[in-house]
């Protein structure tokens, strides 16, 4: 695709990728938006579509069903497309599933636990979330309540998390969870997987936009969860999330940044005509409120590149 402003973070392999990703788009999300924002939530084949299309988890080893190849990029490429399409809650169940859950799954697991979650994650059979909000914690982390207390072969987990990406949908959920006191060290990494006895999903929330995104309610009533499930040490928890949360905004800033062909000039232009017909503040409405990362530094191609180069400077 030359379309888009020319910039030197890709290479041509990631240049035809952005091709696929498109088609994809075209094929598999545009004609059902609609409907899914109606419902409040994407259908659960979006995910095995995008996974056969080789959109999800790159870096997923060959071992466990993946393409073993460990750049980024690919999936910038995708976060950009969906990002200039519009189509944003199904931008945002697959960015979450690959930039926010992956890498925990990727980095954390060991051999047994790669071949459980790993390749339905990575071919779309199984959706995954990450559980930190509660109602009571949210940019402050080591405020965190749900606890799980240790008993034998399981932590027994029990507390409430709201605001959770892919909720509904979710069969692999990472939940931080509180296994002492201390604040920042007593922070551990759980996989509740579907069908848990006491895992309990709650209201779908209504939000401003995304209406498709399920941003959930999710409710653990002494759910044992087998000790095979921790990602990591216990204890460490806060660490993981220190090391994954800037590298994962900052993976989702740069790929929420698209080309400015699909956002810019659509909003300049919707601007102009509201200047045109002497409406200036329908036109400042329009290009603040409907399109709010749409400012002309986060569009700007150059931004965008240097943003990434940044993190994959800061990965190495
Ligand atoms: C669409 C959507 C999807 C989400 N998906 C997920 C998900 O998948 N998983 C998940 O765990 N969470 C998710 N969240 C929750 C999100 O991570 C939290 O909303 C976020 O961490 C902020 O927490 P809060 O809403 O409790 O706000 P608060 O922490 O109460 O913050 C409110 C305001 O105060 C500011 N503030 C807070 N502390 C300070 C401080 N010390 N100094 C100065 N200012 C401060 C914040 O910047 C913010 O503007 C999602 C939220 C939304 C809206």
């Amino acid at each position: 695709m030359t379309d888009t402003v020319p910039r030197t973070l890709y290479e041509e392999e990631h240049e035809q990728f952005r091709s696929t990703v498109r088609s994809f788009i075209q094929a598999e999300v545009a004609p059902h938006d609609e409907e899914w924002e109606r419902r409040g939530i994407v259908d659960r084949s979006l995910f095995l579509r995008a996974g056969d299309a080789g959109l999800l988890l790159h870096a997923t080893p060959e071992a466990y069903g993946g393409a073993g190849v460990d750049d980024w990029r690919f999936s910038a490429v995708v976060g950009e497309e969906f990002g200039r399409s519009g189509y944003a809650s199904a931008g945002l169940s697959i960015a979450l599933q690959n930039d926010v859950v992956g890498p925990y799954l990727l980095d954390l697991t060991d051999d047994g636990q790669k071949r459980r979650w790993l390749p339905g994650l990575t071919d779309g059979s199984l959706v995954g979330a990450i559980a930190m909000t509660e109602p009571d914690a949210g940019s402050d982390l080591s405020g965190i309540a749900t606890k799980a207390v240790r008993d034998g072969g399981h932590y027994v987990l029990d507390g409430s998390k709201t605001f959770i990406s892919n909720g509904q949908n979710a069969d692999v959920v990472v939940v931080v969870a509180r296994t002492s006191a201390d604040r920042h060290r007593g922070l551990t990494l759980l996989v509740v997987e579907r069908g848990m006895a006491g895992f309990e999903r709650g209201r779908n929330l209504d939000k401003l936009g995304m209406h498709g995104q399920d941003t959930s309610e999710l409710h653990f009533t002494d759910v044992r969860v087998p000790v095979e499930n921790r990602l990591g040490e216990e204890g460490e928890g806060f660490f993981h999330l220190m090391r994954n949360l800037p590298r994962s905004g900052c993976r989702w800033r740069s790929a929420r940044c698209p080309p400015p062909k699909g956002c810019w000039p659509a909003r300049w232009s919707t601007s102009r005509s509201g200047r045109r017909s002497g409406d200036r503040s329908a036109a400042s409405s329009t290009t603040s409120s409907s399109s709010p990362s749409c400012t002309p530094r986060s569009t700007s191609p150059g931004y965008s590149s240097t943003t990434a180069s940044r993190c994959t400077a800061a990965r190495s």
